[in-house]
């Protein structure tokens, strides 16, 4: 099964082929016929299955396709929401991407940067407006935004939505919409809260579920240090700096953990940025940016901050604090081991978090490998009293868990090759040359 399959317009088939989608994926394969249909949509798909394009693919179509709006009027007639700049800033570039051989034009609005260079495309006129909840409801409010012509809703990672409280916003937005319209509804779970608000807005809809593209269990190698509070610093920055500059992304459970870690680490000597809510958009971008270009090694991040990044093929991830939702540490550990490369997720665990990592174990339904720590290397923190042994570790029972032959544990921190993880990206992503804006560094697909 091709593209070409799907009847789309020649120009959309050109363009997926310069960005090097040779095939489509599982929810391309359902999704864009029955949205061509004009069916609603219910898909359960995380970020890497190839959601965007299973709803853009087809959107763009229908627009080329449909009537223009009555009296020349350029009023947005498609709408995408979703939970947060980055994820609005990635949508956007792939549609733009997607739709660069057709004329329709799309906007991104989010807020935290000025509106008014939104408010003038917005008058312009667009065709497709990707958009974090509150800054559209300024919009429209303002009335910079008209979206009483709006013929398709697209709700992005919705459990996310719900998540960060939006549930008020995305119905304020609801209500400003033509009740004629097609919906679809991405969300990587189907909670009961996701289902009520399913329940409201698709008529008869067609139900997806894609499993993420590479079960995480699989192809990544999980590891955990036990190690008290006060160490974790000490531990994290010693880690970094034996190991072999892998590129890490590192997370934190607040956005206060986040900056005080960057800035510790920055302290030890690390090339290190962070990523999180409080930080301006354009700080957010910038330091995303260094990231991907390899100007920095380690990037801080809180979850709803890194959540639905296009960071993919990543050596290793470090878990500083384990996530309150289990769930998360999929979501958190989903950005390494794809595309046939094997990744390393690294959980820095203390002894009030260990009913946390008890939780994940049973959402990954394994155990993870307790691997023991060379504490020689480590330089004792300044300021904390003694550090002392998690009471509960047995070195030896500890070592008799270990899958890895001994010796691994003191290279525990090593990533693979960047040769290794940048010939795994070609699977799926762009090939050099089709489609990409910048020179892509070694084992990222870059879309911000
Ligand atoms: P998404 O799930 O939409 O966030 O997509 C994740 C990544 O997969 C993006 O980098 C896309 O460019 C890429 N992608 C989407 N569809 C395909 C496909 N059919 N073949 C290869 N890569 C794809």
């Amino acid at each position: 099964m091709s593209f070409e399959n799907f009847g789309l317009q020649a120009e959309l088939v050109r363009a997926v082929q310069e960005m090097g989608y040779t095939q489509p994926t599982p929810i391309q394969l359902r999704g864009i016929p029955a949205v061509l249909e004009g069916r609603d949509l219910l898909a359960a798909a995380q970020t890497g299955t190839g959601k965007t394009a299973a709803f853009a693919l087809p959107l763009l179509q229908k627009l080329h396709e449909d009537q223009p709006n009555p009296r020349g009027s350029r009023a947005p007639r498609a709408l995408v929401l979703v939970p947060t700049r980055e994820l609005a800033a990635q949508v956007q570039q792939s549609i733009a991407d997607l739709g660069t051989h057709l004329r329709q034009q799309s906007a991104l609005i989010f807020g935290g940067v000025s509106p008014r260079p939104q408010i003038d495309l917005l008058r312009r006129g667009v065709d497709i407006v990707v958009a974090t909840p509150g800054r559209l409801l300024d919009h429209a409010n303002e009335r910079n935004i008209d979206l009483r012509s709006v013929r398709y809703l697209v709700l992005d990672e919705a459990d996310r939505m719900l998540d960060m409280g939006f549930i008020r916003d995305i119905r304020r937005v609801l209500a400003m919409l033509p009740p004629n319209r097609q919906n679809l509804l991405f969300s990587a779970t189907f909670s009961e809260d996701i289902r009520g608000l399913a329940n409201g807005l698709l008529r008869n809809p067609l139900t997806i579920e894609v499993a993420p593209r590479n079960a995480p269990t699989e192809l990544v190698d999980h590891r955990v240090h036990l190690v008290s509070q006060g160490e974790k610093r000490a531990v994290l920055s010693h880690l970094l700096k034996s190991g072999p500059n892998a590129q890490t992304l590192v997370f934190t459970r607040t956005k206060h953990g986040a900056n005080r870690l960057a800035e510790q680490l920055t302290h030890d000597g690390l090339q290190c940025a962070a990523i999180h809510g409080n930080k301006s958009q354009s700080a957010r971008t910038r330091a995303l940016d260094d990231f991907k270009e390899y100007k920095v090694q380690v990037l801080v991040a809180t979850d709803i901050a890194a959540r639905g990044l296009d960071i993919t093929e990543l050596p290793q991830v470090v878990n500083y604090e384990l996530p309150h939702v289990p769930e998360d540490y999929v979501h958190r550990i989903g950005r390494t081991g794809r595309a046939g490369s094997t990744g390393q997720a690294l959980s820095l665990v203390s002894d009030d978090e260990r009913d946390r990592l008890r939780a994940i174990e049973r959402v990954l339904g394994r155990k993870i490998n307790v691997l023991p720590l060379d504490r020689t290397q480590i330089p004792r923190p300044s300021g904390e009293g003694k550090t002392r042994e998690p009471r509960h570790v047995d070195p030896r029972a500890q070592q008799q868990r270990h899958a890895k032959p001994q010796g691994q544990g003191q290279r525990q921190h090593q990533g693979h090759s960047g040769g290794q993880a940048q010939g795994g990206g070609q699977a799926h992503g762009r090939p050099a040359g089709g489609g990409v804006r910048r020179p892509k560094p070694r084992g990222f697909r870059s879309q911000a």
